[in-house]
């Protein structure tokens, strides 16, 4: 490469700290190049006006194609920022041909396991790092708690500990061992903060949630990664208290930057700028809008393009200085740097296929999958018996669907134009693995359908260009599909019946009034139940849903989530018995839509326990599942049982596997704090071990957590240890009645 007079500006001097580089690149800038950079923008609208016009530091949804003609836009710019190419590869590289797709996050929460989502997060910045993609707006470390919400899907379940634990281990997986390694990829905690709290799940719509109730449950996850270096964070969509999130003062700069010492980067969620003018109409123009957003600390505008136009026309009216924008450009700046782009771009590497979608990564992915699975009931049918079995069916409209079953941000979820679905090869369904690995006769019918989707009659559009998502229409039930279903299973020892949800009924402002199966389905299981063949139900679900009442006699509820590529493999590994069911619900299942939300950490205090018409206990609780094995839990003790709030506690519990085949038991430990000074959740998980335990072997298992964990978050809004009475209780699931209980005291 010849010099140009560009290379002898210090800014391209690789060998000079980076701080330096940011402040002679910075003191080179025009007004106009410095707005730019805050611009992240759809890749799929007009490249050229994106980097050439506006100086865009960003784009994302970007197809193969466009990232390289991005990449020589750049070179025709002043002075050769290259972009900061962002994607949502939030279970896999999504919108990727042939990468490998795990299970959503929720479905890989249900493994409890932090190390293999962090083995997931490093192999998928492998594949994503080659491609030319820098950083993936994931982890989602949002609570879920309302199951209408259609994003349920993308977060990691319900629980603040099991979240923090799982989303830094998904950054710590993502970003390696330093953002100068060609395989790091930048994380983004998401979405920052409260975005989940909806009203009657209804999609970004206003959260009505007190900065106490915010320190208390949803912000110790991102505080966690903040702290542990997640370089990114992306805001939500929801106004609380009536101001936007994107003008949060109180969080983005009190808490986020003040209190957490974040030095990351901030970025807003889509046209959050813009929405403040045209949805939440608390800006009269985007030229305010802009000043608004550039005071309150945000460093990258996503898909905003009038931000630029916005911020000058806000610097000419004297709205902002012409340096407002220093900050949030040294920040931009100095993740480029960092990463290394001025020397290497990082566009996507001549050898893809050696690293996309690999063999490796498939098998990490079936790994996964296997660790997701969660049993939730089981008459002793499963595993199924090779000696009592000659022939199985398998029904249901999910259970030979490939791209359903990759669930929400894959191939043909609807984010991206470029291509509708992963390559069929890549997918094994359901009916594929027990037609692969089942040793008996498979018969096959679909038995339902599930819905049909139609245009919304309030157009087509959002007014900032968006497509409005179609409206759901539920099928009604087809009898001669259920008939020939019924067929089909009365011929068989055993019915595997795939059902679930599918697309339309989840996603971005896809949220559902109902949590019933729709379309034939429920139909179907009542039929299917009355045929007299064991029924054993997959549900293949993005979020819990309410099953119809005839399941109570179904042989055995298995829950697999959106299972990912892998899925129907380890699927039918589990139903034949060549892996053990361990997956542990980390989010709890409602017995109807009426009583959200059945989270399991409640506050105290309500009069009764119980609706008229129905309880409030869930169907399934967070922590529930079971194993083709019993498990015994006895004598808890606790070393030491009057403690300081500086002390580490320490107790063992017994746990015997008292059945006949193996399994990994998840030992789960919650602390009830018995008495408060302001109202608090009647218990809270604290840690959890996971135990291997073949028949017949006993462990004693140790668990230890810092007293600074038992906190309660005070009137005041501290958070503190309440000197007084705690108990400890360990057990495999949140439910009461199989939590042994010790006390301890707290001086
Ligand atoms: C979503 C984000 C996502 C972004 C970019 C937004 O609508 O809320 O989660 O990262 O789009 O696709």
């Amino acid at each position: 490469m010849t010099e140009t007079l560009l290379d002898l500006h210090p800014y391209r001097n690789a060998a000079l700290p980076v701080e330096e580089r940011v402040a002679d690149l910075l003191g080179r800038m025009t007004l106009e190049e410095k707005v730019g950079q805050m611009l992240q923008l759809d890749a799929r609208d007009d490249l050229e006006d994106h980097v050439l016009r506006r100086g865009a530091g960003s784009i994302l949804h970007t197809s193969p194609e466009r990232i390289v003609a991005a990449r020589e836009l750049t070179l025709r710019t002043r002075l050769q920022i290259p972009l900061i190419v962002g994607e949502d590869c939030i279970h896999g590289h999504s919108f990727w041909p042939g990468a490998t797709i795990y299970p959503t996050q929720l479905g890989m929460a249900a493994s409890w396991d932090p190390s293999l989502v962090e083995k997931v997060a490093r192999a998928t910045a492998v594949e994503v790092a080659a491609t030319g993609i820098h950083w993936t707006f994931s982890p989602v470390l949002c609570i879920a708690r309302d199951l209408r919400w259609g994003r349920v899907n993308e977060t990691f379940g319900e629980d603040p500990h099991l979240i923090g634990e799982l989303a830094s281990a998904m950054v710590r997986g993502y970003q390696g061992d330093g953002l100068d390694d060609p395989t790091a990829i930048l994380a983004t905690a998401k979405h920052f903060a409260g975005y989940s709290e909806t009203q009657g799940g209804r999609d970004a719509s206003e959260a009505d949630i007190s900065r106490r109730k915010l320190r208390s449950w949803f912000l110790p996850p991102f505080e966690r990664v903040a702290r542990e270096g997640c370089r990114t964070f992306m805001l939500g969509y929801q106004t609380t208290d009536g101001v936007p999130i994107t003008l949060n003062d109180w969080l983005l700069s009190d808490v986020l930057r003040g209190e957490w010492g974040y030095t990351g980067t901030l970025i807003t969620d889509w046209d959050n700028v813009g929405r403040m003018v045209w949805e939440q109409r608390v800006q009269p123009d985007i030229t305010r809008a802009a000043a608004a957003a550039v005071r309150a600390g945000n460093d990258m505008i996503m898909t905003t393009p009038t931000f630029f136009e916005g911020a000058l026309d806000a610097v000419a009216r004297g709205l902002l200085a012409e340096d407002a924008f220093d900050a949030a450009v040294a920040r931009i700046l100095t993740l480029k740097f960092e990463l290394g782009l001025f020397e290497d771009p990082r566009t996507p590497r001549a050898d893809l296929d050696a690293v996309v979608g690999t063999p490796a990564h498939a098998g990490l992915n079936l790994d996964v999958t296997r660790r997701s699975l969660v049993l939730l009931e089981n008459d002793g049918t499963l595993p199924l018996a090779p000696s009592a079995t000659r022939r199985i069916a398998v029904v249901g409209p999910l259970a030979n669907d490939a791209q359903e079953q990759l669930g929400d941000w894959a191939g043909g979820s609807g984010q991206a134009g470029w291509l509708d679905g992963q390559p069929r090869e890549m997918i094994t369904t359901v009916l594929d693995g027990l037609r692969e690995i089942a040793p008996w006769e498979v018969v096959h019918a679909r038995g339902a359908d599930i819905l049909t989707l139609e245009p919304d009659p309030a157009g087509a559009t959002w007014p900032d260009g968006q497509p409005r998502p179609p409206v759901v229409r539920s099928v009604p039930a087809d009898a001669a599909q259920i008939a020939e279903a019924v067929d089909a299973a009365s011929s068989a020892d055993a019915v595997i019946t795939v059902v679930g949800d599918a697309r339309g009924l989840y996603g971005e402002g896809r949220s559902t009034a109902t949590l019933e199966l729709l379309g034939g389905q429920a139909a179907l299981l009542d039929a299917l139940v009355e045929s007299g063949t064991p029924v054993i139900v997959v549900l293949m679900a993005s979020k819990p849903l309410v099953l119809p009442p005839s399941v109570q006699r179904a042989a055995a509820v298995l829950w697999v989530a959106n299972p990912g590529m892998q899925g129907g493999r380890a699927i039918a590994e589990l139903l034949t018995g060549a892996i053990e069911p361990t997956g542990r619900l980390p989010i709890s299942f409602a017995r109807h839509a009426g009583q959200q939300p059945t989270y399991y950490n409640q506050i105290r205090g309500q009069h009764g326990d119980r609706y008229a018409d129905l309880t409030q206990a869930p169907a399934w609780a967070f922590g529930e599942g079971r194993s083709y094995t019993t498990v015994s839990y006895t004598d808890l003790m606790i070393e030491e049982p009057e403690l300081t709030a500086s002390a580490t506690i320490t107790a063992h519990v017994t746990v015997t596997n008292t059945g006949s085949r193996p399994t990994v038991e998840t030992v789960q430990v919650y602390v009830r704090d018995e008495v408060t000074s302001v109202s608090w959740a009647e218990k809270e998980l604290k840690t959890f071990r996971q135990v291997a335990l073949a028949p017949g072997q006993t462990e004693r298992v140790r668990i230890d957590f810092p007293v600074a964990e038992c906190t309660i978050v005070d009137a005041a809004g501290a958070r503190v240890v309440e000197p007084g009475e705690f108990a400890l209780l360990v057990g495999p699931s949140s439910r009461d009645d199989v939590l042994l209980s010790a006390p301890f005291r707290v001086s």
